[in-house]
């Protein structure tokens, strides 16, 4: 049991160790004008340092000199008095300087480390994304940045300080008073010292399932959030809530530990300090006595154990704080950690004009083990072609789009687009070729126009406008009390689900790629509109590669070719007719559908 505890705590300081490490850089930045920002505010530090071991020694001389000449009005040591009122003032001057120059540096840091997970985060694989806790994530990353400024701002500004302060003070009560004064202030600190670290360590436990429930907490409040519609379908309204409280209840009684627990640890150091400077008080007092101190002593040693009492007291909130930060911050560099499956490979190509032939050659794949999803698919779309992928719920199909995106790697085979690997291709350059209006469009909530213009940034109004023409959502748009700048709320859940599919289709437009994916890009629209849709997407996928993927059949009959997947296997393929010729799944497939379509026509007459 102890072994595992110390093996435990080694690790732990280890953990930490890495985590100091990764912060130091930020102590001393690329810029000059950073760099310059450090070094003043280090120059300062020590100005004010100095000055604050300064102030009791002036302080002793006025009271020696007052207590001499204690009937002389004449004799008050203006000088002396005026001295330490400016050396006070002086100290706090260059204290609140170094912290205003530092400020830049440390928020330089904060801001740096944030864009550097945010952008670690998004360049993770799909896989990752899949599997993370959106309220977590965002909550790791607050606390962690958060964690940095304060880590930098009192490794430097307090650690330091404190130990400078500690050290010059102790050499002055040794010159001055004898080593038995050093001992007392040395041993005060480190008995102070080993009672914090002991205590904290034992306290850290309470921090880390704080912050557990409370990211738990956050992760379930994002959840139910935004999964608003289903709470209300179901009236699960206090069953969310309970949900939400039991984790705020783990909170609640972790923090109530956590803060018994400090109570215990502030009184114990309290207790050290006191006894510290009692025993220095009674030393100091009986050498007034014995007349071999003066007042002015007695009082230089009373405050320099008050002064070191101070940032004593802040060292233990530091380390605390400095714990906590550690801890906290451990969750971010962990996100940080995290490896994408999609290996990026050194001096990958860029494709570039790219005519947009794509093979899918023996190409087989799973997301969990022992449950095949693709296997040995094989087909090619020549440049320009236009290929259906057709077949049952959960048969692949949309795989094969995200294989094609490489979202994911293949397990087997390969995917080449024109004629290169695709996992010898950079990612941006492969993806900015491919233009996908995927099955569920999921918008950010931002304006419409925003929304559009996402395929490409860049694009001018008219051309965001033309695009929302040949999508056939410009009319709608344009009928919108805000036009273009409505906000299309969380995920575009205030627009109907045609609706959002054609900001999808006009986004995939303006990004005009040359290989255009179209997952069920019509599924959401009613006849008439899937029909103008339809006749603008043949428009669009003129000259482009088009993978089209479909339940409806009628939406795909002119395709060059049709695959028809069957539990991740090409079970048929070739043109329509000659699909309807061979008799099989395809041709049965229709006959349903298209029996399917005969009844509601007639059930539609009767109604009429
Ligand atoms: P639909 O027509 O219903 O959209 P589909 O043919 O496009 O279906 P895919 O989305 O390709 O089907 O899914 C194929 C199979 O892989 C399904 O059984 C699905 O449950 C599974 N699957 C899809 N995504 C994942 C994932 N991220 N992790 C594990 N399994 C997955």
């Amino acid at each position: 049991m102890k072994s595992f505890s110390t093996e435990n705590s080694s690790e732990s300081g280890r953990t930490d160790l890495k985590t100091v490490r990764k912060i130091l850089p930020f102590l001393w930045p690329g810029s000059t004008p950073l760099r310059l920002r450090v070094i003043s505010a280090m120059t300062f530090l020590l100005f004010a340092k100095a000055l604050n071991v300064l102030v009791p020694i002036i302080l002793k001389e006025i009271i020696d000199d007052l207590n001499s000449n204690l009937n002389l009005i004449a004799s008050i040591p203006v000088a002396l008095v005026l001295a330490y009122g400016a050396t006070r003032l002086l100290s706090q001057i260059f204290n609140e300087l170094r912290d205003a120059i530092f400020t830049r540096v440390a928020q330089r840091a904060v801001r740096l480390a944030g864009r550097g997970t945010f952008n670690h985060l998004h360049r993770l694989s799909v896989k990752f994304h899949l599997n993370r806790k959106t309220g977590g994530v965002s909550r790791a990353i607050e606390r962690g940045t958060k964690g940095i400024e304060f880590l930098l701002r009192f490794l430097l500004f307090n650690v330091l300080p404190t130990v400078i302060e500690v050290l010059l003070v102790s050499a002055i009560l040794w010159k001055f008073y004898g080593y038995l004064y050093a001992l007392i202030a040395i041993l005060t600190l480190l008995t102070y010292i080993a009672w914090t670290l002991c205590i904290t360590e034992w306290r850290i436990k309470f921090r880390r399932s704080m912050n557990e429930s409370d990211n738990e907490a956050n992760t379930r409040a994002v959840d139910s959030l935004l999964n608003f519609e289903t709470v209300k379908y179901f009236c699960n309204e206090d069953y969310e809530v309970e949900r939400y409280d039991d984790s705020l209840k783990r909170y609640e009684n972790a923090a109530v530990k956590s803060g018994a627990s400090l109570a215990f640890l502030n009184i114990g150091q309290g207790l050290i300090v006191t006894l510290g400077l009692i025993t220095a008080m009674i030393l100091a007092s009986l050498g007034v006595v014995s007349n071999t101190m003066t007042l002015g002593d007695f009082v230089l040693i009373n405050t320099y154990m008050i002064q070191l009492y101070l940032p004593l007291n802040f060292l233990g909130f530091v380390y605390r704080e400095i714990k906590r930060s550690l801890t906290d911050m451990e969750s971010m560099f962990e996100l940080l950690n995290a490896k994408s499956d999609i290996t990026i490979k050194p001096g990958a190509s860029i494709l570039r004009s790219v005519k947009g032939e794509v093979a899918f050659d023996n190409v087989s794949f799973c997301y969990d083990e022992n449950r095949n999803v693709l296997k040995d698919v094989s087909f090619k779309i020549m440049p320009g072609q236009k290929i259906a992928i057709v077949g049952p719920s959960g048969s692949g199909k949309s795989t094969i789009a995200r294989l094609l995106l490489r979202f994911y790697d293949v397990l087997g085979g390969r995917i080449l687009v024109d004629s290169q690997d695709v996992r010898d291709i950079t990612e941006g350059s492969l993806r900015t070729a491919i233009g996908i209006v995927p099955q569920d469009t999921v918008l950010f909530n931002e304006s419409i126009y925003y929304n559009i213009a996402y395929g490409c940034p860049s694009a001018t109004a008219a051309e965001v406008q033309l695009a929302a023409k040949m999508a056939y959502i410009h009319k709608f748009v344009a009928g919108l009390p805000g036009g273009y700048s409505t906000i299309v709320g969380e995920r575009g859940l205030k627009l109907s689900g045609g609706e959002k599919q054609r900001i999808a289709i006009a986004r995939t437009i303006l990004k005009n790629p040359q290989i255009l994916i179209l997952d069920e890009a019509t599924s959401a629209l009613d006849s008439q509109t899937e029909q103008e849709i339809l006749e603008a997407l043949s428009e669009i996928s003129k000259d482009r590669t088009t993978l089209s993927i479909a339940h409806r059949l009628s939406t795909i009959i002119d395709s060059d070719e049709i695959l028809v997947l069957d539990q991740g296997k090409i079970v048929e393929h070739g043109p329509h007719s000659g699909l309807i010729a061979q008799n099989g799944v395809y041709a049965s497939m229709w006959s349903t559908q298209k029996q399917v379509a005969n009844a509601r026509e007639l059930l539609k007459q009767l109604d009429n």
